[in-house]
């Protein structure tokens, strides 16, 4: 028998209310088209898409935040609909906006969160969640002293208090410098090395390529990929190779398999081309051809940055 998913998501489709309530005859914005894609147990899975792409909607249907218009969830084997408290028992959710009341502390945020999760107060792990987000000497702090960094990191110890198996986190490193995101991503790897399952949004695909085992892309409410990290950077049929001559280049060169040759000095010239057409040696040998020399080459492999370009057809 194969570990059922994390999470199921099934046909789920999200058309937002019109905003004059339909007067015109038309539905509102479609932001969901029926996406359908299974969150493995135990991994760190991540999806991927482009502002608008319908990310946040759907992180927010599993967080019983926006009702969806058809299709079904589970959660952990709980359907949302059948089985609404024990699917919300399984899921924390770090959301994209951040929101406190700010006179409460760290620690009335996380106590408070406790009790509505009914936790006896004995059996509450306030302090080692601080910790853990190292927010210990913040303990008493009022919120609204804290930085941005330190309010995401609020968020995921307040997301962590039931002790859910998975945990959600929707766009955490937009706008978060460097130094913070990388703190974000050690909390984030060591919660997914204690066996919590990771989901989280973004639009950075580096960010994805480098934490996520598997992806999945959107766009327009649409599901355009889901595929293993290895896999979906492996889809990229372009490969990039930058040739120094020993003269001057004298124009363009295009040659069959060539999707572009861009001369970006004056003895260097850039050559994307389709692996699939072409080798890397017959690409030499066709800028030979030319009656030029080669100096040097370095050739870059495709990253998600391409594939996405690919799949989205964007510029
Ligand atoms: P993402 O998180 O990927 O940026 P969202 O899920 O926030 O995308 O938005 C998807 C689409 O749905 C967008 O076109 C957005 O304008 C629209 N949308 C989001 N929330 C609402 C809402 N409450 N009412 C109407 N349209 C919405
Ligand atoms: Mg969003």
């Amino acid at each position: 028998m194969t570990t059922p998913p994390a999470i199921r998501i099934d046909n789920i489709v999200k058309r937002y209310a019109a905003p004059d309530g339909g007067a015109n005859g038309e539905g509102g914005k479609l932001a969901l088209k029926g996406v359908s894609f299974d969150v493995p147990q135990g991994g760190i899975f991540g999806l991927l898409g482009p502002n608008g792409a319908g990310k946040s909607t759907l992180i927010n249907i599993l967080a019983g935040l926006v009702t969806k218009t058809s299709g079904g969830v589970e959660i952990w084997g709980f359907d949302i609909d059948e089985h609404p408290r024990n699917a919300k028992r399984a899921i924390g959710i770090v959301p994209q906006e951040i929101v406190f009341d700010p006179f409460f502390t760290p620690f009335e945020v996380l106590e408070n969160q406790g009790g509505f999760y009914g936790i006896a107060k004995h059996l509450r792990r306030s302090e080692k969640l601080l910790e853990a987000v190292r927010l210990s000497d913040k303990r008493d702090a009022y919120s609204r002293t804290l930085s941005g960094g330190m309010k995401r990191r609020l968020l995921v110890a307040k997301a962590m208090v039931h002790s859910p198996p998975i945990l959600v986190l929707d766009e955490p490193t937009a706008g978060v410098d460097v130094e913070l995101r990388r703190q974000l991503w050690e909390l984030v790897a060591g919660l997914n090395d204690e066996g919590v399952t990771v989901v989280l949004t973004t639009h950075y695909l580096e960010e994805a390529e480098q934490l996520c085992d598997r992806i999945a892309i959107i766009n327009h409410g649409e599901l355009i990929a889901n595929k293993p990290t290895r896999e979906l950077v492996g889809m990229a049929r372009e490969k990039i190779v930058r040739v120094s001559v020993d003269k001057d280049l004298a124009g363009p060169m295009m040659e069959r398999g060539f999707s572009k040759a861009d001369v970006i000095e004056p003895r260097v010239i850039e050559i994307t081309y389709d692996r699939d057409q072409v080798s890397t040696g017959q690409v030499l040998a066709l800028v030979q051809q030319h009656g030029y020399g080669i100096e040097d080459v370095t050739t870059r492999e495709p990253d998600l940055e391409d594939v996405f370009v690919q799949l989205t057809g964007a510029g």
